[in-house]
């Protein structure tokens, strides 16, 4: 079981990134540096409940 997370799913549409990671922490992780460094984004925006509900709808499952 692993987890994907495109960032186009998140309103990114010229973004072609796909966060990936064995279990959600890995995911996260990789979905929070890939924002910040290409998407300038602060720690604030990060904990945004609204950015949260969108990455929770937005996370896939692949086998
Ligand atoms: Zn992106």
């Amino acid at each position: 079981m692993a987890f994907e997370l495109a960032c186009e799913d998140l309103g990114m549409a010229d973004c072609d990134f796909v966060a990936k990671g064995q279990t959600m922490d890995e995911l996260m992780a990789s979905g929070a540096a890939h924002g910040k460094s290409a998407h300038g984004m602060t720690d604030a925006q990060m904990q945004d409940p609204k950015l949260g509900e969108a990455v929770k709808a937005a996370v896939r499952q692949v086998a």
